[in-house]
């Protein structure tokens, strides 16, 4: 048996702790999951990575996934081989808990969205959770309690109102996610059934979520001629809720609406100078990713070139062609050739070229933004290259080629940012005595290679991922370990 002192040493790497402070050459001892020393560890190692040359940064914490079954039934390859070792799910209001056994899935699609989705073995969120601790994922998962999930429990997708009983009974799921440790609550306004509350029932249910000292999150009702009244409506479900505000995924959406988050960014700006603690996050592309049914019901008419089919189970031969391809390919109408993608699957996902660079580099340079993949775990098909390549494509193209953020400032985006908004314990900086999630990265390499036609392709660069103490992929490749966990909102005030 070896006596050394420590479990993993990380040698003559350039240290960047997560706090946006500069990176400083330094050794990194780890022990028992945890950070032993951070300096010049004296002592032996019963393992040792070379990182001359090399950043030593804190895990990658994805705010806004859609793993909610993936998580709990693939290896989380995608993710991890990216260097994210925290994964937030339950966004987008879209989620597997609370349910009723035996109910399947409320949406249709789910799991092209959500990821396979195996029988579920939970009822209440705080169940759910436990599943997920119980599967021994290869990263670790903080939870948002889903509105749209809360909501079919006590409606279905009844298009109205919740009566007084209902709201109480969403009110109680809310409060049970809560109490068992989720970070928030999650609502998704364009999406069924979420599309349906009106501003006063999140206010309610967000009563639930600040008792607990949890974030409401928020995929707003309009990101395209009504972003800025959506933004508002955000705002107001925060102040009246009692809780900070993460908008989700920000963007103008649509040619006409270029420019407009800089409009939006002031008005957040000017809230935070009046009291409310309200954030944002992005994903790197001008193209968005949903179901494609939602899209089609907008009142933005979609450019058929600018639509591209990611995932259609039961007609695998459209996946990657765009709509006007479609319409060539069936000698039909644009509208008419998306009509019968619809047919074919009506949980058919796609991917829309609807964004300008400009918002997407304001957005993503401004101090208050963090990173969210978005990614949508489809099993099959050709998904939005995001889910593979988000945070190696902000490391590669946004800092090394573009230089619009430094280094420690993306770091600071992917880590301790989010930890903090997320109110995840001892997570997001390397500090001794917290959680020895890491990533090892050449900053000369590292690039997100994934494309819109090959999307299912790991980044280059990532050399070394720890999570939990354990390392979980070495020079591109994954390893066995399975260290991940459930990550339970802060309690301390
Ligand atoms: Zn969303």
């Amino acid at each position: 048996m070896s006596d050394a002192p420590f479990d993993l040493l990380i040698r003559g790497g350039n240290v960047i702790d997560g706090t946006g402070a500069p990176a400083v050459r330094a050794d990194v001892a780890l022990r028992g999951g945890r950070i032993a020393e951070i300096g010049r560890p004296e002592g032996s190692a019963k393992h040792v990575i070379e990182a001359a040359g090399l950043m030593v940064a804190p895990g990658f914490i994805d705010v806004h996934a859609h793993d909610d079954a993936a998580v709990l039934s693939t290896p989380m390859d995608f993710k991890l081989m990216q260097g994210v070792t925290t994964d937030i799910v339950g966004n987008c209001g879209a989620g597997v808990a609370p349910v009723e056994p035996g109910s399947g899935p409320s949406i249709p699609g789910a799991d092209i969205v959500l990821g396979p989705l195996p029988e579920p073995s939970w009822r209440t969120f705080g169940e759910y959770m436990d599943a997920v601790d119980e599967a021994h994922p290869a990263i670790n998962v903080g939870c948002l309690v889903p509105h749209g999930a809360v909501r079919a429990h006590s409606l279905g997708l009844a298009p109205r109102a919740p009566d007084d009983r209902e709201l109480a009974a969403m009110r109680d799921d809310v409060a049970e996610g809560m109490a068992a440790g989720a970070l928030g609550l999650s609502t998704g306004l364009i999406y069924p059934p979420g599309i349906f509350a009106r501003t006063e029932e999140i206010i309610a249910l967000n009563r639930a979520v600040s008792e607990h000292g949890g974030v409401y999150v928020s995929h707003i009702r309009d990101e395209a001629g009504g972003l800025l009244e959506a933004v508002a409506e955000a705002v107001r479900i925060g102040r009246e809720g009692g809780t900070p505000v993460q908008i989700s995924h920000h963007k103008a959406s649509g040619r006409s609406n270029r420019g407009k988050t800089a409009e939006s960014i002031a008005y957040i700006e000017a809230q935070r100078a009046a009291g409310l603690d309200v954030t944002f996050d992005v994903y790197p592309y001008t193209a968005a990713s949903t179901v494609l049914a939602v899209m089609r019901r907008a009142p933005e008419a979609l450019d058929p070139n600018e639509v591209l089919v990611a995932s259609c189970r039961e007609k695998r031969e459209y996946e990657g062609k765009t709509i006007a391809q479609i319409a060539q390919m069936l000698d039909l109408p644009p509208d008419d050739a998306m009509d019968r993608v619809l047919a074919e699957e009506p949980g058919a996902t796609a991917i829309f070229f609807i964004m300008d660079e400009t918002d997407v580099r304001r957005v993503l340079s401004h101090p208050l933004c963090m990173i969210g993949s978005d990614g949508l775990p489809s099993p099959t098909g050709k998904p939005h290259p995001r889910l593979y390549g988000t945070f190696a494509r902000v490391l590669g193209t946004y800092v090394r080629q573009e230089r619009l953020l430094t280094l420690e400032e993306a770091v600071r985006k992917m880590t301790s940012l989010p930890a903090r908004r997320f109110r995840l314990l001892e997570r997001g900086e390397l500090r001794e005595g917290w959680c020895a999630d890491i990533v090892v990265f050449d900053p000369e390499r590292v690039e997100d290679v994934a494309t819109y036609q090959d999307p299912r392709r790991y980044p280059v660069g990532i050399e070394w991922v720890i999570v939990n103490g354990q390392v979980a992929a070495e020079r591109g490749t994954q390893t066995p370990a399975r260290a991940g966990r459930v990550v339970r909102r802060d309690r301390r005030d």
